[in-house]
């Protein structure tokens, strides 16, 4: 029989000796009443951003949807599989979250593959590629900014698909409700791997600037 890979066996023993055993009482109580996130985070795939880790959360704070460079697609309501406005529906509607944090990051390889339209799918199916293209407008006019560096558009264009995402999410009537009574705030957010600093976008310029952090 196949076993888990050593690390996460020996990273569960941990847990239950560490965290768990620390946190026994509040996993029991989450059991008992269930869950009450006050924010849903949508974030990328990439195993250097995880959410939990950077904003240390514990069992039952966050609400968190991963998927390839942390995208909302716009609402459409028709027979496919739309994962993200699954997990986005059941945060707001059944949950209730007060915020919507859309936390991008750098040296993101999903929006390097969207500056890159060039480069060979992965696969036959191409699902980043799909994935991607709802960025492609942006993209390109990024790539067609020769004032800018390879870096520059990267950095940009990350930023630009957390703006295009919260756009995205005001396309779902129960946000755009919720949003206009007060009862749910949407918000962008930039994690730089290399230093770990945070930017926050301004909700009226769309600009990203550091947070004041005691
Ligand atoms: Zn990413």
């Amino acid at each position: 029989m196949d076993h888990l890979p050593a690390e996460l066996l020996s990273g569960y023993r941990n847990f239950m000796g560490g965290r768990y055993a620390t946190e026994t009482t509040r996993y029991r109580e989450l059991a008992r009443k269930g869950q009450q996130p006050q924010t849903m985070v949508i974030a990328c795939c990439d195993s250097r951003a995880a959410p939990e880790t950077i904003f240390d959360a514990g069992p039952g704070e966050l609400f968190v949807v991963r998927n390839v460079a942390n995208l909302v697609p716009p609402y459409e309501p028709d027979d496919r599989h739309h994962s993200t406005s699954a997990a986005l529906e059941f945060a707001v509607q059944s949950l209730k979250v007060k915020n919507i944090v859309v936390l991008g990051h750098g040296r993101c390889g999903g929006i390097r593959a969207a500056l890159d339209p060039s480069a060979e799918p992965l696969s036959p199916g191409d699902f980043i590629g799909k994935w991607m293209s709802l960025v492609s407008p942006a993209a390109e006019t990024v790539t067609g900014n020769k004032m800018m560096t390879v870096g520059e558009r990267q950095t940009s264009l990350e930023r630009i698909s957390i703006r295009y995402s919260i756009a995205n999410l005001r396309t779902f009537p129960c946000v755009k409700i919720l949003e206009g009574k007060g009862r749910l705030s949407l918000h962008g957010a930039w994690f730089d791997i290399s230093t770990g600093e945070l930017w926050i976008m301004n909700r009226e310029t769309g600009d990203f600037e550091r947070p004041e952090i005691d």
